[in-house]
């Protein structure tokens, strides 16, 4: 669906995928076992989707399909499910992969060290391939929010994407941090991949006690203490926390099946609400479209910079 003519500033560049399989292999956080997962390339218009190849099952990153919210993001088709998806497919929408397979042998994705970073690793060491399809975005068109008590998700329209996060624990390192990014390969890589999860010391041990995050260790996410974090390598970055939830929110909103077109603003939202956020841009027309770039101009931007804030530099 060609769109030309509008009077926003728009992108105009070629889909992505991964220009040939890459593999990786580490636990599942909660279960603890072992995960060996590939990222495969995908036709255009594919999409992201996962591939339970223990089952043979193949499950579209689709909003639709999330069945849990509560500890990651969890989705599913019948018996076949996928958790923790959040982190691959923040690396996937931050460094401009449109179309991938996502293969795994078991039910978690991977936690790695609990960033995004070895995500971005694999599709550099991968590389990128264009398509020959012009991108397609959901573009905001008028503000769109949900609220759940002090919480806040809302997206505005905006030249590019961009998320500006605050977060606010009661934790003395996590009070009223905030970060905010416009969203490309570039500032993905440096500003928000390596930002790794968090969790508190008496929630990991209440998990454990119910046989939840098996796999959870200072290797993979930084425990907070009382008033410090355990972790004896410290953090990567003083605000790390803050941007590990922009690294999930750009994960969360990539369940819109395509990236986005607008400026997220989030306070204290995690999993549950950006889905929810989600699920309200997709119910509403009035506040959205779906845009794609037509082949000729996507052919003309071919040398573009890759990666959303390009969106900003493309007028029609
Ligand atoms: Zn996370």
């Amino acid at each position: 669906m060609p769109l030309i003519g509008d009077d926003r500033k728009m992108a105009y560049w070629k889909q992505r995928t991964v220009s040939r399989r890459v593999s990786c292999t580490g636990v599942g956080l909660h279960s603890g076992a072992p995960v060996n997962l590939t990222l495969a390339p995908a036709p255009a218009d594919a999409g992201i989707t996962f591939v339970r190849m223990d089952l043979g099952v193949e499950i579209p990153a689709r909003h639709d399909l999330v069945v849990d919210t509560r500890l990651s993001t969890s989705i599913a088709a019948g018996a076949a499910r996928v958790s923790t998806i959040e982190h691959v497919m923040s690396a996937l929408l931050g460094m401009g992969i449109d179309n991938c397979r996502v293969e795994v042998d078991g039910p978690e994705i991977p936690i790695m060290d609990g960033s995004a970073a070895p995500f971005v690793c694999l599709v550099n060491e991968a590389g990128a391939r264009e398509q020959r399809a012009g991108k397609r975005f959901v573009l905001i068109t008028a503000p769109v929010e949900v609220r759940e008590g002090d919480k806040l998700a809302r997206l505005e329209p905006a030249d590019g994407f961009s998320v500006k996060f605050t977060a606010d624990f009661e934790h003395p390192l996590i009070t009223d941090q905030g970060f905010e990014v416009t969203v490309n390969d570039r500032t993905f890589e440096r500003e928000v991949a390596r930002a790794r999860t968090f969790c508190f010391r008496k929630d990991v041990e209440h998990m454990q006690s119910m046989g939840l995050a098996l796999g959870g260790s200072l290797e993979n996410a930084i425990v907070l203490e009382e008033f410090s974090i355990m972790n004896p390598e410290g953090l990567r970055f003083p605000d790390e926390f803050a941007r590990h939830k922009v690294l999930d929110a750009i994960g969360d909103l990539a369940l819109l099946g395509l990236p986005v077109l607008g400026a997220l603003t989030a306070v204290k939202s995690g999993h549950a609400l950006n889905q929810a956020l989600v699920k309200r841009v997709l119910s509403d027309p009035t506040c959205h479209r779906v845009v794609q770039a037509s082949e000729e101009t996507a052919s003309d931007r071919a040398r573009a910079p890759v990666g959303l804030a390009a969106a900003g530099q493309q007028t029609i």
